[in-house]
């Protein structure tokens, strides 16, 4: 078994029993042989339909526009990059040397597809409840994220909204520590915003994600955070 691959199906939460499918998930359209599109068409499929599932039993009073618009901002290639990145895909992508050598496999549509292609590989691999488990793990979160049912916009974006029109200033983020070894990092970061004497704090395994959950607690402190 390839002992690279392995620490990526970790992070995955998945262990591939035929691993030449993961091996085709991560491979790119410009080296020559079987790339991973066949896979990413398969995937970007069943991940609609799992999300779409999820959705419907989560949100018993959302309506069709609503349960789409929460899809849609779900599985878009930006959340999917997102995933991407967290997983540390870039280093496991096989790319051909252009491609390699001008950085594609930093490129968010390059994560997103294959991160859409490794959904269609688990799916072939362990068959459908499999899928279905993985998927639902890496989406818990987002799919429970109450923010997220009222629109797509992500805690940042509320808040430098709510902030801009109370006439305060744009927040600061300060990351506060750095914790954890260079391939498990854990972020924790400050938010502050002049003329308010709280500030919140947040923690995430990205820069990212500690800014939009110590975004998200600003709200919360505001009093903007809806819940369901
Ligand atoms: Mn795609």
């Amino acid at each position: 078994m390839d002992k690279v691959l392995q620490y990526l199906m970790e992070r995955l939460g998945y262990t591939f029993q035929d691993i030449k499918l993961l091996s085709e998930a991560l491979t790119h359209r410009s080296l020559k042989g079987a790339n991973n599109e066949r896979l990413e068409f398969l995937g970007d499929a069943a991940l609609n339909f799992i999300i779409a599932e999820a959705l419907y039993q989560k949100h018993p009073n959302a309506n069709e526009g609503e349960l789409s618009r929460l899809r849609a901002s779900l599985v878009k290639g930006e959340t999917l990059a997102i995933l991407g990145q967290e997983f540390k895909i870039a280093s496991y992508l096989y790319l051909g040397t252009g491609e390699l050598k001008s950085g594609g496999a930093q490129r968010e549509s390059i994560q997103a597809d294959a991160i859409e292609a490794i959904i269609g590989a688990v799916f072939l691999d362990g068959g459908f409840e499999a899928c279905r488990t993985t998927v639902l793990a890496w989406f818990k979160d987002r799919i429970d994220n109450p923010e997220l049912t009222h629109g797509s916009k992500d805690p940042k974006t509320l808040l430098q909204e709510h902030l801009q029109a109370n006439k305060y200033p744009l927040p600061i983020y300060t990351i506060q520590k750095i914790t954890g070894q260079a391939h498990n990092q854990t972020f924790n970061i400050e938010c502050r915003v002049e003329g308010i004497l709280k500030v919140t704090s947040g923690t995430g395994k990205s820069r990212r994600k500690a800014e939009q959950n110590a975004a998200g607690n600003f709200l919360e402190l505001l009093g903007q955070k809806n819940d369901e």
